[in-house]
């Protein structure tokens, strides 16, 4: 929610014209039980990797729906999970509160607190896209997310966990989701790099040995699962995300709206600044926290891929997701019973 969009709602709670309590409980309840879209669709060796006959089509995926209303996505970013969340509505409090009983309090979050994990996509064993210049995304993953550790830790979540899987892709899919959900996590973000379905690979030499590469795509992009059980939370992070990695300079990755893309086109849910639908990700599915997965950039084409090597890239991306984060933790106004 915009702060001015957040000073307005303040004013109509204070004028008593906020809904009554339980109807925002029961909207609340509606969005947790929102229908889960049944998938066989289980793959993820890359999002352009591997076997893809289980993946469904744009078109076969049921049609989306649209999240137009700013409301529940905002009160959704309330709590970081549905335990939480019901406590934070509960404490709303019926209509016409004094507005002196609501202060600045940090409820949102502890930094100290609050457990988010760092996905290093794929494994040593599958190690995802291969580069241009013949470097395995596993490898671009592990750099970037080591670096989003270091400045979220240096930010105060002391929490953060880099969640490093092995084994086989399917099968470490697995582990990951089993991981983050043992520990248990209150968010979860998953790094990649990005690369280009294989008819728009072209060849190249480099350093000897003919490579692949493709100039025609670049940018980041950001993936939320409709699936997910708690997707309006994810929408939000995601949001977040996307918005700072663009206040970063960045563009994001327009080719996955078009139809070019075949059975990778996906669904543009944020048209500014870059958030996907992509409700078969097993890692935003599966998982019972919050989740996104970031396609940090492209490492098929050649001139980003010497850019995402660099330090100074893996520093703008990484302030950008610490932001992001920062942003979902800060305080928010909520009542405080009796001052
Ligand atoms: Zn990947």
């Amino acid at each position: 929610m915009k702060r001015r969009e957040f000073i307005f709602v303040l004013g109509r709670i204070a004028s008593g014209f906020w809904p009554r309590r339980n109807t925002i409980i029961a909207a609340m309840a509606a969005m947790v039980l929102l229908p889960i879209e049944v998938s066989d669709a289980g793959w993820l060796s890359d999002v352009f990797k591997g076997s893809s006959k289980q993946a469904k089509s744009a078109k076969q995926v049921k049609s989306p729906k649209r999240v137009t209303s700013r409301k529940p996505a905002a009160l959704a970013k309330s709590a970081a999970s549905p335990k939480r969340r019901t406590v934070k509505l509960a404490a709303l409090g019926p209509v016409g509160l004094n507005p002196a009983a609501f202060k600045p309090v940090a409820t949102r979050c502890d930094p100290a607190r609050f457990r988010i994990v760092l996905d290093v996509g794929h494994t040593a064993e599958s190690e995802g896209a291969i580069s241009a210049r013949n470097v395995s995304e596993f490898t671009f993953n592990l750099r970037l997310a080591k670096r989003i550790e270091e400045k979220l830790k240096a930010e105060g979540f002391a929490q953060t966990k880099l969640l490093v899987t092995e084994g086989k892709a399917r099968r470490s899919l697995v582990k990951r989701v089993a991981a983050a959900n043992d520990l248990p996590a209150d968010l979860l973000l998953s790094i990649h790099h990005d690369s280009v379905p294989s008819k728009f690979l072209e060849d190249w030499e480099f350093e000897g040995k003919k490579r692949h590469f493709s100039d025609r795509f670049s940018g980041y992009s950001v993936f939320v699962s409709r699936i997910n059980p708690d997707f309006k939370t994810s929408f939000a992070f995601a949001e977040l995300i996307a918005k700072e990695m663009k206040a970063q300079g960045l563009d994001y990755a327009r080719q996955y709206s078009q139809a070019i893309m075949g059975r990778y086109q996906r669904e543009l849910l944020n048209k500014e600044t870059g958030v996907y639908r992509y409700d078969e990700l097993i890692v935003l599915r599966k998982t019972r926290m919050a989740a996104v997965l970031l396609e940090a950039g492209s490492i098929i084409n050649r001139d980003e891929e010497l850019k995402m090597s660099s330090q100074e890239r893996r520093d703008i991306v990484s302030s950008g997701v610490t932001a992001a984060v920062k942003e979902f933790c800060e305080p928010r106004w909520a009542m405080l019973g009796p001052l």
